[in-house]
């Protein structure tokens, strides 16, 4: 195995060419974008590399699998960081964290003033929690750019190219990470839509990812340094229509406000959507037909799934070891 054409520079495609140029493999990576932007559904994620908290909806394999992803981006990024991550619920809503508390492994419970002892900010306005130590978050742009000038660097071509992956693969080995756009051949990849903003609130300062738990809209704020939150995010089925909803942004933004009430006087930075690709099961699938490879279905786990996604498609290119997201679909 000599060369590989992998089309699209997300956080799928990007991190399957730093696994296939680690394996010695040369790489053209091949995005109709010249650089990472918000035109990709990577740009828009929350980072965190939260594999127990998943398990509270997630299948047993994102759990597993998530659990390489902190010292993978650590070793292939500065992004990292690994302060833990803090579940909290209301009073009202106490239901939620015993639920999700039997749901998931990999936490203590903490009482509300070690809740305040961690997220200072958060006050007493919580008398229970979940903290889950040994979870991480990054910055999903950064650790993008940076993985993305690392494979450059290490010698990956770069081609500017609104690609028809079939057609490529008349040439040689291609794999097919255009995420949701690759629905014009993967006709059981769904849109599973997500909003979320970008808030500056200077006057709160958190250290690491809070999830608040809420019957209807679970919300989570990760902190990104400098007074500035992602906070997110929704789940709609059926990627139905391309900019926020106002009760999306009422709920997200009341959720923040019951974290912390200084929240009412963030400024909004950014309000983002997007198409998360996802199959029935929400798990990630590798399929191939001879020289075509699709890799794709990451749902709402990019930065959490991509790297062990990324290590198996290298293992079947290089080693033919049928990964254990396979299916038999043709590609
Ligand atoms: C609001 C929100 C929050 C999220 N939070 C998290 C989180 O906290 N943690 C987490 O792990 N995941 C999270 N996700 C999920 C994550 O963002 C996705 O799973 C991931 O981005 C999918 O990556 P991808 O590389 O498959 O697709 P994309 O990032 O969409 O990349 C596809 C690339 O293919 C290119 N492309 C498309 N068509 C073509 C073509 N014909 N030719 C050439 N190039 C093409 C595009 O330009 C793009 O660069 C979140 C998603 C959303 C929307």
């Amino acid at each position: 195995m000599t060369g590989a054409t992998i089309i699209g520079a997300g956080v799928a495609g990007l991190c399957v060419a730093r696994a296939l140029l680690d394996r010695g493999v040369d790489v053209m990576l091949v995005d109709r974008h010249a650089d990472i932007g918000p035109h990709a559904c990577s740009w828009w994620a929350g980072g965190m590399l939260a594999p127990f908290c998943e398990g509270e909806s997630a299948e047993e394999p994102v759990v597993r699998l998530g659990r390489e992803a902190a010292d993978w981006w650590a070793a292939k990024t500065s992004a990292v960081h690994r302060c833990g991550s803090l579940v909290v619920s209301s009073m009202r809503d106490t239901a939620d964290l015993a639920r999700f508390a039997r749901r998931t492994t990999g936490y203590r419970q903490v009482t509300g003033s070690e809740i305040s002892d961690l997220e200072p900010d958060l006050g007493q306005r919580f008398t229970k929690g979940l903290f889950f130590e040994s979870e991480a978050h990054l910055a999903p742009r950064d650790a993008l750019a940076e993985l993305r000038a690392s494979v450059l660097a290490d010698g990956a071509a770069f081609v500017q190219d609104d690609a028809d992956p079939d057609r490529y693969a008349q040439r040689g080995l291609t794999i097919d990470c255009r995420g949701f756009h690759a629905r014009d051949k993967l006709r059981d990849l769904r849109g599973v839509k997500g909003e979320m903003l970008v808030l500056s609130c200077p006057d709160v300062t958190l250290t690491r990812p809070i999830r608040l738990l809420h019957p209807r809209i679970p919300l989570y704020l990760v902190p990104r340094g400098d007074g500035i939150f992602m906070l997110g995010a929704t789940m709609i089925e059926g990627h139905a229509g391309k900019h926020a909803t106002a009760r999306a942004l009422l709920e997200l933004l009341s959720a923040a406000y019951a974290l912390n009430p200084a929240f009412g006087e963030a400024e909004v930075l950014e309000i983002g959507v997007d198409s998360r690709p996802a199959f029935l099961d929400n798990l990630p699938r590798i399929r191939r037909s001879g020289n075509l490879i699709r890799a794709n279905g990451l749902f709402r786990h990019g930065f959490l799934l991509a790297p062990a996604l990324a290590r198996m498609v290298a293992d079947l290119i290089i080693d033919n070891k049928t990964p254990e997201v396979m299916d038999e679909t043709a590609a």
